[in-house]
């Protein structure tokens, strides 16, 4: 599936317009593409769909926020209205919105002749997205973090305020278009003539030349600029996932959209702790003193350090859980835990003394193994963990 557009660009506003001017711009599209003006034409009802669904979209304040921070991502894939049962009901959807005049175009009126209104929208360009790389620890990923970043980005021209020359006198109406950006070829074949539109090369498409270049920029409207950038990265992200920070990629040309900054996350790995989606895991140590006896023991948390207690008679290997000390989740609310896995270490070497000692106990009833009970279950479940 080809990629979707950017609704703003969909409707040739900026991320600034208000309610009003959202509902203009699609009014503007909506009348340009409706399907009873363009009988047959599938690019046209395509454009159709494609401005509903930005509207649908950018009119829903709830819509318009996730969309404005997560993209069409933050929809999930529930963007727009539904055509599959044709455009029946599409007009009176659109008279309720517009306030009647929709059936049959016949009171917008302007179609017939060279009305401007109804020619080829003025091109919106955007500028190209930027991607960065961020690391974070697990510290960091536990807290959220706002980290900054350097870039180079393409701003408009502060010398012509992007539009390519200082005078405005020296941008001149296209005489190759009059000022469309498209050409129109009439051919007279064997079935009558064909009209065929195509983009002006003159212009690119503009519809506007520049005469007399800015000289800072030399025409283009933008110049470089080195630029650091905060970004605030939510808690519970992982290695990989991928963050857009709407508007802050590259500016475009002609003061159109600002591409957008792509923030990939690169997950330090971490010393002592390992991660398994939200839990984390981590092998404690201990003593055959502390296993027998039972102990406090410190667990290094990504809060701080978190005291333990080992029970009497704890045998290697045993797990205990941590509810709540793993990691937030990034879509949903809740902690991951935290499993600490017991290992008792067996000293290799022991002096005189202490072999005499153990050897006085060899035989004792307490010392031999008794067959354990293990949930079997259980532990095949935790042992992917470490
Ligand atoms: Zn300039
Ligand atoms: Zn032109």
């Amino acid at each position: 599936m080809a990629e979707k557009r950017d609704y703003y660009e969909v409707l040739g506003v900026d991320r600034n317009a208000t309610l009003e001017e959202i509902k203009k711009a699609y009014r503007k599209k909506a009348i340009q593409y409706h399907p009873d003006k363009n009988p047959g034409n599938k690019e046209a009802e395509e454009k159709f769909k494609e401005a509903a669904e930005a509207y649908s979209v950018l009119s829903d304040p709830d819509k318009k926020a996730k969309y404005d921070q997560f993209g069409h991502a933050g929809l999930g894939g529930q963007a727009g209205p539904d055509f599959s049962g044709g455009f029946g009901d599409l007009n009176d959807i659109l008279n309720n919105l517009f306030g009647g005049g929709f059936g049959g175009f016949g009171g917008f009126g302007g179609f017939g002749g060279g009305s401007r209104s109804s020619g080829p929208s003025q091109k919106v360009y955007r500028g190209r997205d930027i991607r960065v790389r961020v690391k974070m620890t697990l510290e960091e990923i536990a807290r959220g973090a706002e980290k900054e970043v350097m870039l180079e980005r393409n701003v408009p021209c502060p010398d012509c305020g992007g539009k390519g020359a200082r005078n405005s006198s020296d941008i001149k109406t296209c005489p190759a278009c009059k000022g469309s950006g498209q050409v129109k070829r009439v051919v007279n074949g064997l079935f009558g003539q064909t009209v065929t539109y195509s983009t002006c090369q003159q212009c690119g498409g503009e519809g506007k030349i520049v005469t007399n270049p800015c000289r800072t920029c030399g025409g283009t409207g933008l110049v470089r600029k080195k630029e650091s950038v905060k970004v605030s990265i939510p808690a519970g992200v992982e290695n990989g996932m991928q963050l857009t920070v709407r508007g802050a990629g590259h500016a475009a040309k002609n003061n159109g959209v600002n591409g957008d900054l792509l923030v990939l996350i690169e997950e330090v790995e971490h010393p002592n702790l390992k991660r398994d989606g939200n839990n984390l895991s981590y092998t404690k140590v201990i003593s055959i003193m502390d296993a027998m006896l039972g102990a406090t023991v410190e667990i290094p948390c990504l809060d701080g350090n978190y005291k333990v207690k080992v029970e009497p008679g704890t045998q290697s290997g045993t797990i205990v859980r941590l509810k709540g000390k793993g990691l937030p989740s990034v879509n949903s609310y809740g902690l991951g835990d935290m499993y600490v896995k017991f290992i008792v270490w067996i000293p290799k070497k022991l002096n005189r003394s202490e072999k005499e000692l153990f050897e006085s106990m060899r035989n004792s009833e307490s010392f031999s193994p008794a067959p354990t009970k293990e949930d079997k279950s259980f532990f095949d479940r935790l042992r992917d963990i470490f």
